[in-house]
């Protein structure tokens, strides 16, 4: 025998001690199995344009503190496009919802195949209801904005709202709610199958297998006022009670007035957007802690308006997106990410999937067109 060969079958034969004893431990158990749950429902929250200098602004000048610094896993999602650039909502919802990043204005289809002739990437909302899991989508922004569309539609340009509400109306999606944007009227969608809601009172009627569509006309950004109108928090809550279902559900929600308000660099106005979605993230985790089986993650698709600290306060230095890393927060998975750790937008919603427990095939995948 070569005696240089010695070494190489040492080595597999301890390889396959490893692999058989890792069989056995699966197989018998050995008592001492971590306890992760297993996760059942996402509620997958996006601050649109919310980077790290938007919560330590909003907590320095309202004294206020936020929920969701109180989530166990913290990290940041690094936010560039196809080409390494600024990305835009477009291509950061492709990359949150379908796992693959595109270039701005794209939504929910591939660099290479941009009206998705042949092929388009599956997102998450599509991934859930393929596994029978209820869905949902709440935004404070129009139903047809960039945001929502990645999880809900395949388009050329985020400016195809027809496109794009046609699309949702087709989705088999369980409730899509947010602000009006004007292209439908209650019969168009109700030719559809979905039902029309444009307030709590129609929420509130809906019935057990009810597919709503919801068309409002307040502003579901601001901090409840007292008034009888829907909010951003009040709207997620009504959301996770009508898809709560034995089969498990995937919500997305997002506060889109935290990047609109930046690019305005009305600081007021975007700190009562963040706080009301921080409200948001409160009630679906006090959700998840009593319920079990949920998992939280809390994210931006970029960051907006560049705040930085000078002068001894947190001051908006543009009107534009930045590269800047944004924050990840989670609730209901410990090991999603390493504490502090940085990863790439397009690796959240893959991590999702494997949290839900879908093979590592099952996503990201690509939909061929033509079937
Ligand atoms: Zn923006």
């Amino acid at each position: 025998m070569d005696i240089n060969l010695l070494p190489t079958l040492l080595k597999k034969f301890f390889a396959m001690l490893t692999v058989l004893s890792l069989l056995f431990a699966g197989i018998g158990g050995t008592g001492t199995e971590t306890t992760e749950t297993e996760i059942k429902n996402v509620i997958f929250f996006i601050g649109d344009g919310m980077g790290p200098n938007h919560l330590e602004k909003t907590k320095a000048e309202t004294g206020e503190e936020l929920f969701m610094d109180t989530l166990p896993v913290q990290g940041f999602s690094k936010t560039s496009n196809y080409i390494g650039g600024v990305t835009d909502s477009a291509a950061g919802a492709t990359a949150l919802a379908c796992g693959i990043r595109t270039a701005n204005g794209r939504v929910g289809v591939y660099i290479t195949d941009p009206f998705a002739y042949a092929s388009y990437p599956m997102n998450l909302t599509e991934l859930c209801m393929e596994r029978g899991m209820k869905t949902g989508i709440v935004t404070s922004d129009s139903t047809a904005g960039a945001t929502p569309a990645g999880f809900s539609a395949h388009v050329f340009q985020r400016k195809y709202t027809e496109d794009i509400t046609k699309q949702q109306l087709a989705s088999g999606i369980d409730l899509i709610w947010g602000l009006s944007t004007g292209l439908v009227t209650p019969e168009i969608v109700a030719e559809t199958g979905y039902k029309y809601v444009e307030s709590m009172e129609d929420i509130l009627a809906l019935e057990d297998g009810d597919k709503s569509f919801g068309q409002f006309t307040n502003e579901l950004w601001r901090l409840a006022g007292g008034s009888s109108y829907p909010t951003l928090s009040q709207l997620t809550e009504a959301a996770i009670d009508l898809l709560k279902n034995e089969n498990g559900f995937f919500l997305m929600v997002e506060g889109a007035h935290i990047d609109k308000h930046s690019h305005s660099n009305k600081a007021e106005e975007m700190k009562e957007a963040l706080l009301e979605f921080d409200k948001a993230i409160q009630i679906a985790t006090e959700f998840a802690m009593a319920e079990g089986n949920t998992l939280i993650v809390v994210t931006a698709d970029h960051e907006t308006g560049a705040i930085k600290y000078k002068n001894g306060a947190y001051e908006f230095t543009s009107g534009s997106h930045s590269g800047a890393n944004v924050p990840l927060r989670v609730y209901g998975c410990n090991d999603f990410i390493k504490p502090g750790q940085a990863i790439k937008n397009r690796e959240i919603p893959v991590r999702v999937a494997k949290a839900l427990g879908f093979a590592e095939s099952a996503f990201p995948r690509t939909i061929d067109a033509a079937a």
